[in-house]
């Protein structure tokens, strides 16, 4: 299959070096392969086998210890006690479903609905459940549609929002072999670097008005916008420029569909959405990843006026969606966001973390820009600077070096040659020193 682009083939297993791998990890990757569906991808030439997980480190069969720059599942810390404990003694006593009463669901999402900015108020909006972002993007998909009366979609040229039949339809990051939905419109990300615009609130504003027009042309009315606010997977581009293209949604009857499935729980420090560091009011707002520390629990938040346009009509069940035990999980990663102050220390440390790569980045020529916001940093790699020609040879040999420095991360972007770092919340200063050593010495050892 021709892969158009990255998120899931960036750096996966290849056959052709299995002559190098230790006995223990080709027995396993062979298992593997005789086992399971051909779709899956593994990390890593030399597949990494994880046992144990404790905070921002990862151990492997052989005792090797890592520093996690990759997974935001885990976001408040791998293995957290509390998740453990609160799953563990909801599990003890009772676990169904939302057919009947339970208190948890009710609690949990008022304390949600607590975490939203201020500008938005947050009784009108209402809260759905389920287990995987793909779900929580499929069900704001049929309701945005729903509520329209619209099928015209936008979203990004590398956006990946699900593996669902519809949130795939608008996930271009899958590649070449995933069909793009009939009325998709894909949009150039916002991305000031890549484009060289440095206006681009009302450059992006103004694709998003090209898109409707285009649309409108055609005959199809738009249903919505979906975006990851934070546009992880098209390259990591922080920032505070959405205002002027949710307008332009809003005033041709659209939805604004905040997917926080990467920027949300805190990630990005100075606010617990990332959405909010646009001041922007989405109608709906999906969650998965990090609000249940591993426990698959997802959700979605959508203004009530908006929701019963599908919900008045449409009911909608999910087994195990926001059942007591996910709850409890969900319930335990918000006390402790609380609790550890983990919003701040993003800040702070995210903070310091930018500062100390950006600095690294100006020590060597393949680094072209550094960006981020609080724990979310995009480390952009290029050929060369004034041209800013993409190198995903040399993101993909970082990943490889990095690794053999015990750090783990993957890379995103349209051209592949972001790396995505992405720690939980956790990460320490001394981490700060093992990453920027890592990545030192792995550009110095792939110069040439
Ligand atoms: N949206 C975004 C922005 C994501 O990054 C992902 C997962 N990578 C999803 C949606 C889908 O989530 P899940 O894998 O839980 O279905």
């Amino acid at each position: 299959m021709a892969i158009r682009s990255t998120i899931m083939d960036n750096n996966s297993f290849r056959a052709e070096h299995a002559g190098e791998l230790e006995p223990e990890t080709l027995r396993l990757t062979q298992r593997r392969e005789d086992a399971l569906g051909g779709s899956y991808r593994l990390f890593y030439r030399k597949p990494v086998h994880l046992v144990r997980g404790e905070g921002q480190y990862l151990w492997d069969a052989n005792g090797t210890k890592y520093l996690d720059m990759y997974n935001n599942v885990a976001s408040i810390g791998h293995a957290h006690p509390a998740v453990v404990e609160a799953v563990h003694s909801q599990m003890q006593q009772l676990n169904t479903h939302t057919r009947y009463l339970h208190e948890r669901i009710l609690d949990y999402t008022d304390d949600l609905r607590g975490t939203l900015p201020g500008y938005l108020e947050s009784a009108r909006y209402k809260a759905m459940y389920m287990c995987t972002g793909s779900e929580a993007n499929d069900l704001a998909l049929r309701v945005a549609k729903a509520h329209t009366g619209g099928s015209g979609l936008i979203a990004t040229t590398e956006a990946y929002h699900g593996n669902s039949e519809l949130s795939s339809s608008v996930s271009p990051a899958l590649g070449s072999g995933q069909p793009i939905g009939e009325n998709v419109w894909l949009l150039p990300a916002p991305d000031s670097y890549r484009t060289g615009v440095e206006e681009i609130e009302p450059w992006f504003a103004q694709q998003v008005r090209d898109a409707i027009a285009d649309m409108e042309s055609r005959g199809v009315k738009l249903a919505g916008f979906l975006a990851d606010s934070i546009f992880s997977s098209d390259g990591v581009l922080p920032g505070n420029y959405l205002k002027e293209a949710i307008e332009a949604v809003h005033s041709s009857g659209g939805i604004f569909i905040a997917d926080e499935v990467q920027p949300g729980f805190a990630r990005t420090g100075e606010q617990f959405w990332g959405f909010a560091a646009h001041g922007v009011a989405p109608d709906i707002i999906t969650t998965g990843k990090p609000m249940g520390n591993g426990i698959p629990v997802s959700g979605l938040l959508a203004r009530s006026d908006v929701l019963a346009s599908f919900s008045d009509t449409t009911p909608y069940f999910n087994t195990f969606g926001g059942n007591p035990v996910s709850m409890a999980a969900a319930q335990a990663v918000l006390d402790v966001i609380r609790r550890e102050g983990l919003q701040q220390h993003a800040a702070e440390v995210g903070a310091e973390t930018l500062r100390t790569f950006q600095l690294l980045g100006e020590t060597h020529d393949a680094v072209g820009d550094v960006r981020g916001a609080g724990l979310f940093i995009g480390f952009e790699l290029v050929k060369d600077r004034s041209t800013r020609e993409p190198d995903r040879d040399l993101a993909l040999a970082m990943l490889e070096e990095l690794r053999s420095r015990g750090v783990l991360t993957s890379v995103a972007g349209p051209h592949g040659n972001v790396l995505k770092l992405r720690p939980p919340l956790p990460f320490q200063r001394d981490d700060i020193r093992w990453a920027s050593a890592a990545l030192d010495d792995s550009l110095k050892a792939l110069s040439h």
